[in-house]
């Protein structure tokens, strides 16, 4: 059986406003926030509003607007960063490498010959955060 939904979760926190983000994007449903440890440049993750552990709990319903934002992501960080491709990532439960229990997607622009760094690995620096968030909400058209 699948474990609860625990609400004290970072992500719950961060949607909450209890905790900083460097958002964007936000919409009724669904929030982007920059990873604070990427795994490339411009790492950014979509989670939905909904509380869910992760996909194997998740309401259908959640999916597909989530996804819709997940590829609105993936166009505006490619644009923004000049990135050659974008990998998307999402971890169910911590045999998948997933550590934090609420339902979000990793979206991370690829350059060509640059492998990704270690998932959960180095903070990054809150200002190259902050540039990066501008640039990709500049490409957002926000
Ligand atoms: P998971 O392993 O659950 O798929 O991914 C969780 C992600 O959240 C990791 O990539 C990790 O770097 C990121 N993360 C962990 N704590 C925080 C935080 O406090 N703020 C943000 N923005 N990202 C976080």
């Amino acid at each position: 059986m699948a474990e609860a939904y625990d609400p004290g979760n970072i992500f719950a926190k961060i949607l909450r406003g209890e905790i900083p983000s460097h958002r964007v994007y936000e919409d009724d449903a669904i929030v982007a926030f920059m990873d604070v440890m990427p795994q490339g440049t411009g790492h950014t993750l979509v989670v939905p509003k909904a509380p869910s552990r992760n996909m194997l709990d998740a309401d259908p319903a959640t999916l597909g607007p989530l996804f819709a934002v997940v590829q609105k992501i993936a166009v505006a960080v490619k644009k923004a960063l000049d990135a050659d491709g974008v990998t998307i990532m999402q971890f169910n439960e911590p045999a998948s490498g997933q550590t934090v229990y609420h339902l979000h997607v990793h979206v991370v622009p690829r350059f060509e010959g640059v492998p990704l760094k270690p998932h959960s690995g180095q903070m990054e620096k809150p200002e190259v955060l902050a540039e990066n968030a501008g640039k990709i909400r500049a490409a957002l058209g926000g």
